[in-house]
Formats: C-alpha cells, sequence, structure tokens
C-alpha cells in the first residue's frame, strides 16, 4: 500500500479559499483536512470541503457522455459527443450566425484555466454572452463608483480594529475562517456589530445585533450619515481633502426625516446614535456581505455603506475600511496574450433577465446555448419562466459533474473533471490574498475531460484553428506571464503549497490616490439616493418579505443534492402570532409560498430569528426536494451592475388542503 499527501485548494465559490492536505492511498484521494501550516486555513476545513472526495467517487457521477434520444439519455463515446456538437454548431452557424450560439457560465468551480473556456467564444465570433450578476454585482459597481476598484484589507488587519462591524455577512456560516480572526480580535477588546436581518449564528460572538428590516441597510446608513453630518461629527480632513460630492449628499439628507427613514429600517433613532458612537471609534472596520445588494437599490446600499466609512475617517487606515471583496489577482493575468487579435462584438444580456429576455432576442434567435459550472434551472431568478425558455432553446450542451436540474434538460451532457483531476491555479477568494499551485492528484475513474481539453478539442473539430492549443502549465505559463506588480510565476506557485503576494499587505487607499475618475472617493449622488427613498414602501400585494440564504452545508445547489429532505424548511416569525393563530399555522406543517412567479412547498418553522413580516429559507434546493426557492424570485437587475434582486420577493403562505 502507498500513502503520500499533496495539497490543494478548494475551488468552491467561497470567502475562504482553503488550504487542504489530500491523502492518497493507492492513487486514490482518501481524505481531505486543512492545512494546518496555512494561516487562514489553520487546520480546518468546512463540511463542504470535506465532501469533496465522496462527490469525486459517488456513484452519482456522470460517467460517459450523454445524448438525449427521444427523451432519454444514452451513453456516448466522446468522439461522437464532439463530433455532434461540432456538427450542431456549424449548421446553426451557417443558418443564423454565431449571434444565435450562447454562452452561460458561473463560478460553481474555480481556477484560472476554467475562464479558457470564454475565449473559445471570443474565437467562434460575435456570440450572445450574459452580463451582470447573480452574486456580487451590485456591491462591485458601487465600489468602483466609489474608491475606483474593490479591495479587501489583509485578514490580519482586523486585530488593529476597535470595532468589527458585520453587516449582512454570516461568517459563521459562510466565512468560517473569519470567525476566528474576529474571535481574537473581540478577545482583544474590539467590540462586534452584526447588522442584519436574521438572527444568524454569527449574533452569538457578536455584542451588539441590529436588525433591521430587509432592504432597510441604506435607510440606516442614510440616518447615520444624517446625524454624523448635523452634528459636526465627520473627519473633515478626509472629506474636504479625499472626496467628491459630499456637498450635494449633505444637502440631501439635512431634508430627509429621522422618522421616514426608521420605518424604512426599523430601527430606533437611539440605535443610529449608538452605532455613530462605534463607527467613530476609529478604527472601525465594515465587513459586508452580499444579501444587502440583492435589492433593487442593491447599488445605492453599498455605497451608503461606503459613506460611512468615508465620513468616519476609517478608509485608508490600519483596523478600517470597508471590505466588500477582494480582487487581487484577476486583473492581472495576461488574457492578452492569447486573445483572438480581432475582438469579437459579443451581444450580452443580463444574467438576473435571462428567464425573461432570452426568448426576446431576435434577428438570429439563440438555437444553441452551452452551460457550464452552474446550474440556472435552480439558481436563476424566476426558474419557472428560466426552465420553460431553455427547453425552447433547439440544441443545449450542458458541461457538469452531475445529472443536476440543468443538465436533464440538455441535448448533450459532458462530463468534467474534478479539480483534484486536473492542473490549475486557485486565487479567486473574495477575502483573503493567497494563491495556490492545484496539480493534478489523481486519475479520474469516470471518462470526464476538463473544460480546457473539451474546448481545445472542440476547436479543431470546428476548425478555429488559431485558438491557441496549449497543455494546462503552457496555459497557465502563458497567462501568469508579465502578471504586472505580483511578478507571477509558475515555477514559483508550483514549489510552494501557498503563495501570499507581500505587497498585496499594504491597507487599501492609504495614499488616498483613489481610482475614480476624480481621484478622489466619490459619493453616491442626490439623484440615486432619492430614487432609494421613494421606491420604500410595503404596499405590496404580497404581505411576506421571503430571504433566501447561503446554507452552511452547501454550495448553492451543489451539495443539496444529497439532502433527503422532501421539502425545504421556510423560518416564520413567531411575532406573527396573529397570522399563525388566524390561519390555524402548526410548527412542521405543510405549507404552500405563492406569489405571481410560481409556488413551492415548504415545512413552516416558528422562529425567534427573524422579524414579523419575513419569512427565510435556504436556497439551492433541487427540485426533487420541493422545488427551486426561486420558482419565487423576481428576475430583475439592480440599480447598478445588473445584479440579480433576489431578496425583492415577496409571497404568501397558502395552507394546503384547504
Ligand atoms: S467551501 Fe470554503 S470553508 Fe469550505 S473547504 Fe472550501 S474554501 Fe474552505
Amino acid at each position: 500500500m502507498s500513502i503520500e499527501y499533496k495539497y490543494c485548494a478548494c475551488p468552491l465559490d467561497c470567502f475562504d479559499l482553503c488550504s487542504m492536505r489530500a491523502e492518497i492511498i493507492d492513487g486514490k484521494v482518501n481524505k481531505l483536512e486543512g492545512n494546518k501550516e496555512h494561516p487562514i486555513t489553520q487546520g480546518f476545513i468546512c463540511e463542504k470541503g470535506r465532501k469533496h472526495v465522496a462527490r469525486m467517487y459517488s456513484p452519482l457521477r456522470i460517467q460517459k457522455p450523454m445524448k438525449k434520444v427521444n427523451g432519454e439519455f444514452v451513453e456516448i463515446s466522446w468522439n461522437e459527443a464532439l463530433d455532434t456538437i461540432a456538427s450542431k454548431l456549424k449548421h446553426y452557424i451557417n443558418q443564423y450566425g454565431t449571434l444565435s450560439i450562447a454562452q452561460y457560465n458561473d463560478g460553481g468551480a474555480g481556477g484560472l484555466l476554467k475562464n479558457v473556456e470564454n475565449l473559445f467564444f471570443d474565437y467562434l465570433g460575435n456570440v450572445t454572452l450574459f452580463n451582470g450578476n447573480l452574486c456580487w454585482g451590485a456591491g462591485i459597481a458601487a465600489q468602483k463608483s466609489d474608491f475606483g476598484d474593490v479591495k479587501g484589507h489583509y485578514p490580519e488587519d482586523i486585530y488593529h480594529a476597535k470595532t468589527i462591524i458585520i453587516w449582512g455577512r454570516n461568517p459563521a456560516e459562510t466565512n468560517l475562517h473569519l470567525v476566528p480572526f474576529i474571535k481574537k480580535a473581540r478577545n482583544q477588546g474590539a467590540k462586534v456589530i452584526l447588522i442584519d436581518p436574521i438572527k444568524t449564528a454569527t449574533a452569538a460572538f457578536s455584542d451588539w445585533h441590529i436588525q433591521l428590516r430587509p432592504g432597510g441597510d441604506a435607510a440606516f446608513a442614510l440616518a447615520a450619515v444624517k446625524y454624523m453630518i448635523e452634528h459636526n461629527l465627520y473627519d473633515h480632513a478626509f472629506i474636504n481633502n479625499n472626496t467628491k460630492g459630499f456637498d450635494e449628499v449633505s444637502a440631501y439628507v439635512k431634508d430627509l426625516r429621522y422618522e421616514d427613514l426608521m420605518q424604512i429600517c426599523g430601527a430606533d433613532l437611539n440605535d443610529v446614535k449608538s452605532f455613530v458612537d462605534v463607527i467613530l471609534n476609529v478604527p472601525a472596520t465594515i465587513y459586508i456581505g452580499y444579501g444587502i445588494q440583492r435589492y433593487n437599490y442593491g447599488g445605492l446600499t453599498v455605497r451608503a455603506v461606503d459613506m460611512l466609512g468615508a465620513l468616519s475617517g476609517n478608509i485608508g487606515v490600519a483596523g478600517g475600511g470597508v471590505n466588500y471583496a477582494n480582487k487581487v489577482y484577476g486583473d492581472h493575468v495576461n488574457w492578452e496574450a492569447v486573445a483572438p487579435v480581432k475582438k469579437p462584438e459579443h451581444r450580452y444580456l443580463p444574467k438576473p433577465k435571462l428567464a425573461t429576455d432570452l426568448l426576446q432576442l431576435k434577428n438570429p434567435e439563440v438555437k444553441v446555448i452551452f452551460i457550464s459550472r452552474s446550474n440556472p434551472a435552480v439558481q436563476l431568478p424566476n426558474t419557472v419562466a428560466a426552465v420553460e425558455t431553455f427547453k425552447s432553446i433547439e440544441f443545449k450542451v450542458v458541461l457538469d459533474y452531475f445529472m443536476t436540474d440543468t443538465a436533464v434538460l440538455a441535448d448533450i451532457v459532458l462530463p468534467v473533471t474534478y479539480f483534484m483531476e486536473e492542473t490549475d491555479i486557485m486565487y479567486s477568494s473574495m477575502w483573503n490574498g493567497y494563491i495556490f499551485y492545484n496539480e493534478k492528484l489523481v486519475n479520474n475513474d469516470v471518462e470526464a475531460k476538463s473544460e480546457l481539453e473539451i474546448y481545445s478539442l472542440l476547436a479543431e473539430k470546428i476548425g478555429v484553428s488559431s485558438f491557441p492549443q496549449m497543455s494546462d502549465t503552457q496555459w497557465i505559463s502563458k497567462l501568469l506571464e508579465n502578471s504586472s506588480e505580483f511578478d507571477l510565476d509558475i515555477n514559483a506557485l508550483k514549489s510552494n503549497t501557498y503563495t501570499y503576494v507581500n505587497n498585496i499587505r499594504s491597507i487599501p487607499w492609504e495614499d488616498f490616490k483613489f481610482k475614480t475618475p476624480s481621484g478622489k472617493f466619490e459619493f453616491a449622488g442626490a439623484e440615486a439616493l432619492k430614487q432609494y427613498i421613494e421606491a420604500q414602501n410595503d404596499s405590496e400585494a404580497y404581505y411576506f418579505k421571503l430571504l433566501t440564504v447561503h446554507a452552511r452545508e452547501s454550495l448553492h445547489s451543489q451539495h443539496l443534492m444529497d439532502s433527503d429532505r422532501k421539502y425545504p424548511e421556510v423560518y416564520i416569525s413567531k411575532e406573527d402570532a396573529d397570522l399563525i393563530e388566524f390561519m390555524k399555522l402548526k410548527d412542521g406543517e405543510l405549507v404552500k409560498l405563492e406569489n405571481q412567479y410560481g409556488s413551492i412547498k415548504a415545512e413552516l418553522s416558528f422562529s425567534d430569528k427573524v422579524q414579523k413580516g419575513v419569512l427565510y429559507m435556504k436556497e439551492g434546493w433541487w427540485y426533487k426536494n420541493g422545488g427551486s426557492v426561486n420558482d419565487l424570485t423576481p428576475h430583475e437587475v439592480s440599480d447598478i451592475g445588473n445584479q440579480a434582486t433576489y431578496n425583492e420577493c415577496r409571497c404568501k403562505i397558502v395552507k394546503l388542503g384547504v
């Protein structure tokens, strides 16, 4: 028996980007555990990380390419699968042009080389693509507007903070490795403030939980902005020297009424005053989650929180900052070196509106769609319409490990390799700045290929001769060439279990040179603030606001495939006692949630974690578990960033059997 240990990093779309040690026995990965030496992972990984081995060796993995024949899938060879796809592509391109080909992907599996598939479509011509975002788009757009870029403080900088404000983020379940940092800072005297409409597990190690109404975050932030300006409590030097637009904001918030703002956010003015006290106890750091920007005014919401950082003098200082994401390496990848000489002019559609708008595209209509690293039949907003849209597309190719709710809609399904079966670079933590060389650890048992190999073969088959044909390591070397300030090199990355580039340990914006057009921090304009305020009203047809949150045990829908729950749980506030009494609802009762988009069945659970009028449930449920929660969510986009507005979901409870 041979036993060896090798290191790799987790490819899931998670803040943490854990470093893992794989125990390999006789050529098979036996287990994965957290790398004890890695400063972030600190020897532990989450349930999702531990499940990687079982998922890789799962009997449910797709074994071979499959083709739908008379409504049933049959296994076929790779040659037949790729020949079929190539001939369909040629046919549709000849008949309708390249715009009739659409590509849809997302962050279901991370890695530098996963993005090479995008290049294939660049080489194919001007195709139909999806911009915008299901995850974090509004916040990214917001911070780019305010700061000019999206940068986070390095993890250990939290120890300099006197106050840690966790705004709409739930590290206890979705950013686990931030928790030891928060707890250590708290033990050293920092106060931890949680702002969240749900009393999440993070409340257990917070000193104060401010429970706002869903969508009321910007109103709360604006009340604090108004209070700081009215009481002359802001950092004059920073505002005078390093910002643009302060006077306009100041004039606008002066006319806002605290009672209106409190009505929107559900807080008390005393909460605002106490909050101003803590944020002025500089340095105070803010960690924002992605839920607060999944609203119609999600961009404005993040911009309002950024204003607090600016006014309180917490920008560019150790222990401060408004940490939304930490895009460290993405902009330094040398895609230009491998791009086609002539950049195609793709046709774009906002991703959150795919369900309703894809079929509106004409001249030409979309005839073919490639879907990879995602399960949009479950994860897109308004999935009822999305599924019908996918069904109506003439030829669909899905790349995945498992027969997801999306894969079953396909005409051809291609099995892809798991991250331990391929070589790649992992670099995409939204929080810390580590980068990893993930070497192929084992051979795959199933007849899977990497996305890189699939698209390289396809390029050959359809005669796209200019598409670069290189090995995985050649691609990595090429993409990391001239990685500007970081000077990344494949051999250096390969020789280290993990790499941390020292120059990202600087404090974001400490030179106050912002990357905005003015070179200053730019406040959101009064018109945007006004639009947000005017849009807040509670006169919607459906009583409940439904929040769909990330599960601790699953990255979106990926791991909920293992759940044997017949129906998901939906949590209702015990404060809704009148309605519970009136409808004679019981704890554990199966009910229907319904709105204009669709309905799902769910088991009611009485909870003290939410407020009156708010329901919450985990997202990511498969149809076998009672239906996607996105059967209920709107297919709209946020004010900026084309972000999905999942949290603008309203519904009613319908009692079954009456
Ligand atoms: S999902 Fe996140 S916390 Fe879990 S192992 Fe992967 S990177 Fe670590």
